[in-house]
């Protein structure tokens, strides 16, 4: 394999150890030991990475090495270990000093000496942009919407702009996107972004340290604020507060404002209602899960960029099997591709099959049959108790019959287990109602459509 087949691995696999790390450790932790790391080389199950200076090595190693190990492993497979470099260029910058560096208790963000404030970076990442995020029938009015900023902050109706949905369905990427754009056009711009989360610990320290004045001022003197999954602001009121005035100073002064969230913000129980009310002033716009045609040209797209070429029956095999957010369709590449390199094997059909099984299968445990009964219920605008009795109305028998077909498909229950959950009909009716769905689902479009819409509907609500 080339040189810049190793490389391209070795970021891949980093990137996925780091999706994983992410919900294992504190943000600041995240940040600050796991962010600054860069992937160089994978070679057999051996990744090499460059960490700033020596001291980190020894702090991550102390803190950090079962979470690290384990996370490797699994993306890795059992005999995955790193090797660690350091970097030269970057220990040079780096004071070693270890009493100004050296975290007492919890670990902190280390500035770069020339630095002048404490204040975290806007941390937005070049990789998301416009240009590699897919236009799909379930993100047209947020792409529109952000587009429209990015060309004129602060400038538009679209103040602020809110965007919402579900998990890994392009949120992140698009509100990111936006900072860039801005940046690009204008790189004298203050654009900052962060989590909610993060806003709230950096507040919270400022609070600490006497300096809350100094963050209040600090944000609301930027031309472009991104804050990302406000649903952490819910019951933080302190937080709340001084987000308020911020967004009332940045507002006034005609500064852009973009906000993320899981929920639409009259959803947002929890959070203040002067804010709700704020947040609807300008664009709201939710994000959806793709279809199959989104995302098969997501799938494309994303092999392309990882430098793989996979025939496009596979390509579509992955787009009509992973259906719940596009994080995941990512997620199954980048599987492939670390299961092809560890195993010198070729992307074929098998391994293809058994990957993205592993990835439906990982998420099912939690889904039971009363879930996904309640869901086609709520769907087909159908009484719940109504599919577990003998009722013969066609809306009632489409509903049992679609409920039956997903609890087969989505859960690991035996025939007889789901017939019990339906007024204990035998496993005979199941067979027969999952006989004729899958014959809908392969005739008519509509109906296949209603399914998939239901199936993403179910796995989006418990990743
Ligand atoms: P969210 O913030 O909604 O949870 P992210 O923005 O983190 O989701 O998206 C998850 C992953 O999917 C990211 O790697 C992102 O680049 C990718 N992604 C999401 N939507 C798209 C899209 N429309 N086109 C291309 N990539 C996308
Ligand atoms: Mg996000």
């Amino acid at each position: 394999m080339s040189e810049i087949a190793h490389t391209s691995n070795a970021l891949v696999a980093w990137k996925e150890c780091l999706n994983q790390i992410k919900d294992h450790v504190p943000f600041l932790t995240y940040h600050t030991w796991f962010l600054p790391i860069k992937p160089i080389l994978l070679e057999e199950s051996v990744l090499k990475i460059k960490v700033p200076n020596r001291f980190f090595i020894e702090w991550i190693d102390s803190h950090y090495k079962p979470i690290l190990q384990k996370t490797v492993k699994k993306v890795l497979g059992d005999s995955g270990r790193l090797d660690y470099q350091v970097d030269q260029e970057q220990e040079n910058i780096f004071s070693l000093d270890e009493e100004t560096i050296l975290p007492k208790s919890a670990p902190v963000i280390v500035p770069k000496k020339e630095e002048p404030a404490e204040r975290i970076p806007s941390s937005l990442n070049p990789r998301y942009t416009f240009d590699n995020f897919i236009q799909g029938s379930g993100n047209e009015l947020a792409r529109a919407g952000a587009i429209a900023i990015a060309e004129k902050p602060g400038d538009t109706s679209f103040n602020p702009l809110f965007i919402y949905g579900g998990v890994g369905l392009g949120k992140t990427h698009l509100i990111q996107a936006i900072g860039n754009k801005i940046i690009a056009n204008n790189p004298r711009a203050k654009v900052v972004y962060l989590s909610s989360d993060l806003f709230t610990v950096e507040f919270v320290e400022a609070i600490q340290s006497n300096k809350a004045n100094e963050f209040s001022n600090y944000y609301k003197n930027v031309d472009t604020l991104i804050l990302d999954d406000i649903q952490f602001l819910v019951g933080k009121e302190k937080t709340q507060d001084l987000f308020f005035h911020i967004f009332n100073t940045l507002h006034q002064s005609g500064k852009q404002i973009i906000l993320s969230s899981d929920k639409a913000p009259k959803d947002l129980k929890g959070l203040n209602e002067r804010l709700i009310s704020r947040f609807q002033w300008g664009l709201t716009a939710d994000v959806q899960p793709p279809d199959f045609e989104t995302r098969t040209a997501i799938v494309m797209n994303k092999a392309e960029s990882f430098g793989m070429s996979l025939p496009n029956n596979i390509l579509e095999y992955i787009a009509h099997n992973v259906t719940s957010n596009i994080r995941e369709l990512e997620g199954c590449l980048i599987k492939l591709l670390a299961a092809s390199s560890l195993s010198s094997r070729e992307i074929d059909f098998e391994l293809v099959k058994k990957t993205v099984k592993e990835i439906s299968t990982g998420r099912q445990i939690n889904i039971s049959i009363d879930y996904i009964t309640h869901i086609v219920c709520e769907f087909f605008d159908v009484e719940e108790n109504r599919v577990r009795e003998k009722n013969r109305k066609k809306e009632v028998v489409t509903a049992r019959q679609v409920a039956m077909y997903l609890s087969k498909k989505m859960t690991k229950s035996s025939l007889k287990t789901i017939g019990l959950h339906f007024g204990g009909r035998d496993h005979a009716t199941v067979i027969h109602a999952f006989n004729t769905i899958e014959h809908q689902i392969n005739d008519d479009l509509i109906m296949r459509e209603k399914i998939e819409n239901i199936r993403n509907k179910i796995e989006l609500s418990v990743i």
